[in-house]
This record gives C-alpha cells, structure tokens and sequence, in this order.
C-alpha cells in the first residue's frame, strides 16, 4: 500500500447506532476515495492480533469485548496525506476532547466506544490493509 492510503473501521457502537451511512457520506465528501470496503466481524483472535500493540494496557480486555460485539464496517480509504488528514476528520480519541465537527465528535459515545478507528501511520495502515484485505479486493 502506498503512502496515499489509510486504513478505517466503523467501530460496533456506530454501526449498532445507525451511523454507517453517514460516517462514509463524511468520508467521501472529505475528499477520501474508498478503494476497499467489506461489512465483517471480527473474531477475539482477529481484535487481538490488531490491537496486539496495546496488550498491556489496563482497558485491553474492555477494548477487544467491544470490538467483537457486533459486526463492523472496514475500509481502505485514497487520499493526498491519507493518515494524517483521516486522523484530523475523526477527531480526538477522547470524543470529549474532539474538535466540532469531527466523527468521533459527532457519533462516539466515549474513550473506548467511539465510532471509528483510523491508522496512525503509513507503515500500520499497510499491515492493517493487509489484515483485513487480499489484493484482489482493493480497487485502487
Ligand atoms: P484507533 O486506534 O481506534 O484509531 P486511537 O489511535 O485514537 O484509536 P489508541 O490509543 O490507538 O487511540 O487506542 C485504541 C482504542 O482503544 C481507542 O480507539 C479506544 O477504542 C480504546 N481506548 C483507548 N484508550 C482507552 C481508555 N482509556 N479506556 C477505554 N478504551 C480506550
Ligand atoms: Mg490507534
């Protein structure tokens, strides 16, 4: 994957809101293109092994209970500085702490339930495409 990708997911909460529609109508009038796109579930052994990194944090249990709760929407999104401008569309982790008009400030319910997750940097969105994508399901 290049470095004009990144990777999304449209986390359970948003999806058991009836967020999904209008987070990607968000997406796409940001500017993103999406070039993959599945409606999937992930199992405790896909949530544990994408967010292995954080295995050691105290709400890593809490994290990857909500991740496999219901089903989720992934994507592989093109765009001129992908990961860094997703980033800002989505907004703060913390969707208290996010600026207006942000995803997480308009759809996430709280630090842990909050609506999507977007790469932090080229090298992950890569691996994190790859997880969830085989080459032939990428139309870029
Ligand atoms: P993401 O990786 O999902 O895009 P992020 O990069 O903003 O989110 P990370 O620090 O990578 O934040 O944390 C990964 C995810 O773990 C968060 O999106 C959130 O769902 C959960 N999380 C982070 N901090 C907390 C916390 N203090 N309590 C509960 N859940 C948390
Ligand atoms: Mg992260």
């Amino acid at each position: 994957m290049t470095e004009n990708k990144t990777f999304t997911m449209i986390k359970p909460d948003a999806v058991e809101n009836g967020h999904i529609g209008a987070i990607l109508e968000k997406i796409t009038a940001a500017g993103f293109k999406i070039v993959a796109l599945k409606y999937t579930q992930l199992s405790l052994r896909d949530a544990k092994e994408f967010y292995a990194v954080h295995k050691e944090r105290p709400f890593f249990e809490e994290l990857v209970t909500f991740m496999t709760r219901g089903p989720i929407v992934a994507a592989i999104l093109e765009k001129e500085n992908a990961v860094e401008d997703f980033r800002v569309l989505i907004g703060a982790t913390n969707p208290a702490e996010a600026a207006e008009g942000t995803i997480r400030k308009l759809f996430a319910t709280s630090i842990g339930e909050n609506a999507v997750h977007g790469s932090d940097s080229d090298e992950n969105a890569a691996i994190e495409g790859a997880f969830h994508f085989s080459g032939r399901e990428v139309y870029a």
